[in-house]
């Protein structure tokens, strides 16, 4: 499926935070979302979410707005906040909660559970938890329903190299079984071991939209 943002805008009070974006997100590739801290993307993403409400723009998935999706935990999946999570519900009962609320029964939260490989680390805590094994159970809670689009804040983010290497290559595997992958980095050299292709902002405009190699060509 893919992700079409047009003339995308959102302000807060007299504050332009993202400002007519207008971009598309493929299938079967992953797609880097690049920019500094401020630049607009936690917001952005959001809005593809239907988490937040543009100020103007629009936005398609598949070709259907975010509010007309019939199933949006099969649809579309989401890593943010890795923190998020309840700090005192052990990861599986956090991923209980949520395939629950998708409609999946426990075989489904054992699957993730070792897909994350946090089988061991089931019973704890999420306040006991590393970065890296929030965002583990982040993508676990995002996979859940299996969706077609996934949508990552900042990902990479606090995993050790070996978190990286797991993250990076469940996110291949996936957009070689066609899925929509877009993740938001403030860090070129997380784009240029993992993005195929990048969309670039700035102060909530676009800057740049191609390939990772047509980017690095023209910088
Ligand atoms: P990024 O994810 O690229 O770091 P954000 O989307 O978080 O950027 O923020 C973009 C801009 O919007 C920043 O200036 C930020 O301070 C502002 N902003 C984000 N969320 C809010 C909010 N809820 N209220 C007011 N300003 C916000
Ligand atoms: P709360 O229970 O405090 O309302 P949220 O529901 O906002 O918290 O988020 C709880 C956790 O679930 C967070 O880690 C967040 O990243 C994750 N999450 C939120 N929305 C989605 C979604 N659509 N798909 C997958 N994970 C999500």
């Amino acid at each position: 499926m893919c992700i079409r943002a047009h003339g995308l805008t959102k302000r807060y009070g007299g504050k332009t935070a993202v400002d007519g974006l207008s971009f598309s997100v493929q299938p079967g590739v992953i797609t880097g979302f690049l920019g500094p801290n401020g630049a607009g993307k936690s917001t952005t993403l959001r809005m593809l979410l239907g988490l937040i409400r543009p100020t103007q723009g629009a936005i398609t998935i598949g070709g259907r707005p975010i509010a007309e999706l019939e199933h949006p935990a099969r649809t579309i999946g989401a890593l943010l906040d890795a923190r998020a999570v309840h700090p005192q519900r052990t990861a599986y009962d956090h991923l209980l909660a949520f395939a629950h609320a998708a409609g999946l029964g426990k075989a489904r939260v054992d699957k993730m559970l070792d897909l994350a490989g946090l089988s061991n680390a089931a019973t704890s805590r999420p306040d006991q938890f590393s970065l890296g094994m929030y965002q583990r159970l982040g993508l676990a809670t995002a996979l859940l329903g299996d969706p077609d689009v996934l949508v990552l804040d900042e990902p990479l983010n606090g995993l050790d190299p070996e978190g990286i290497r797991w993250m990076r290559s469940l996110m291949r595997s996936l957009a070689s079984k066609g899925r929509t992958i877009l993740f938001s980095s403030h860090l070129m050299s997380e784009m240029e071991i993992t993005a195929d292709n990048l969309i670039v902002i700035g102060n909530g405009r676009l800057i740049a939209d191609s390939s990772l190699a047509e980017f690095i060509k023209a910088h």
